[in-house]
């Protein structure tokens, strides 16, 4: 018997539907005489995370009936031949989403990297330009993981326009293209970061809470406001080899009103938002005749 009150945010379904939604647009691609989205994951090294990661990504692409192409580099590769890499992919008609999986090797400059991508093909949305749209409210490409999370706010059915939303991290690829996203809903949004001063105050006035900080039950269930709407983007994995978010799951869940699990919430989100956004890049492809 528990006393949770919160409805889970079911990540996995929802990314299973998105999948599916995909998959049939694929299908219409290929009726329509126009070619399969392709996606080109880009893997330095063998960092144990990152091959998990790229082969998520991989068999999610075959699923839908995307082209994948892996490139595997070994890890001395020099930041100029992953750089021509690059070019070679820009270049190729058959490629609409190029990703490069961070963290890449200390010696390559990864903001380098990215810059390299052209921004149509920036499935991962990290380019300075994608970035850029965002800010001015023209989304293009957007970071994957915040835009899965829109993805299962819109599910809740509640109104996002006037809500306060605490988002606790203040990453590139998380934190702060959250807070864009939230802001362009119309929520009030509080980027939250290490300095910052009581915490928990803010987060007990939250509407929205979005933990992306990468400390395992950071934030104590408690904490939550009745009702209030937990994203939890944290992934950390206890010595016990269970995975848990940043949020205490079973205190939250006892006063949210929708809570994200983990595993199975955010993450999954991820990786189908990565197909949407190569998706979209294949469109802007033939939309722009190349
Ligand atoms: P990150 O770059 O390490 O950023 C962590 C953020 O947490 C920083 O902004 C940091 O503040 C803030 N922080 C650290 N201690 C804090 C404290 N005591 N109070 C308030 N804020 C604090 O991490 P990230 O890349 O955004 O990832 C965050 C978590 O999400 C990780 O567990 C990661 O594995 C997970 N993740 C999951 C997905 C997914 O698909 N589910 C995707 C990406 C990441 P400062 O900036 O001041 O240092």
């Amino acid at each position: 018997m528990t006393d949770a009150t919160a409805q889970l945010l079911d990540g996995k379904a929802i990314a299973a539907e998105l999948r599916q939604q995909i998959k049939t647009q694929v299908e219409q691609r290929l009726a329509d005489g126009l070619s399969a989205p392709g996606l080109a994951v880009i893997l330095v090294g063998e960092n144990a995370a990152s091959q998990v990661y790229v082969r998520n990504k991989r068999k999610s692409c075959d699923e839908v009936g995307f082209v994948s192409k892996s490139i595997d580099l070994p890890i001395d590769t020099s930041q100029d031949t992953l750089l021509e890499q690059i070019d070679r992919l820009n270049a190729d008609p058959e490629i609409h989403g190029i990703l490069v999986q961070l963290p890449l090797p200390d010696h390559i400059d990864a903001d380098i990297v990215i810059e390299h991508i052209h921004p149509d093909k920036d499935v991962d949305g990290f380019h300075p330009y994608n970035i850029g749209k965002l800010t001015l409210r023209m989304p293009r490409l957007q970071p994957c993981t915040p835009k899965g999370v829109m993805t299962m706010l819109a599910k809740t059915g509640q109104e996002l326009a006037g809500l306060d939303a605490v988002i606790i991290g203040q990453s590139n690829i998380v934190g702060r293209p959250m807070a864009l996203e939230l802001l362009m809903a119309r929520c009030t949004i509080t980027v939250c970061h290490s300095k910052t001063k009581d915490l928990e105050a803010k987060v007990r006035n939250a509407d929205i809470v979005v933990a992306a900080v990468g400390v395992p039950e950071f934030v104590p269930g408690a904490w939550i406001k009745p009702g209030a709407i937990v994203i939890d983007v944290g992934i950390n994995r206890l010595d016990s080899g269970k995975l848990v978010g940043d949020v205490e799951f079973a205190g939250a869940a006892k006063n949210a009103a929708w809570i994200t699990p983990v595993p199975g919430g955010v993450g999954p989100m991820t990786v189908a938002t990565l197909l949407e956004n190569t998706l979209l890049a294949a469109k802007l492809a033939t939309d722009s005749g190349t």
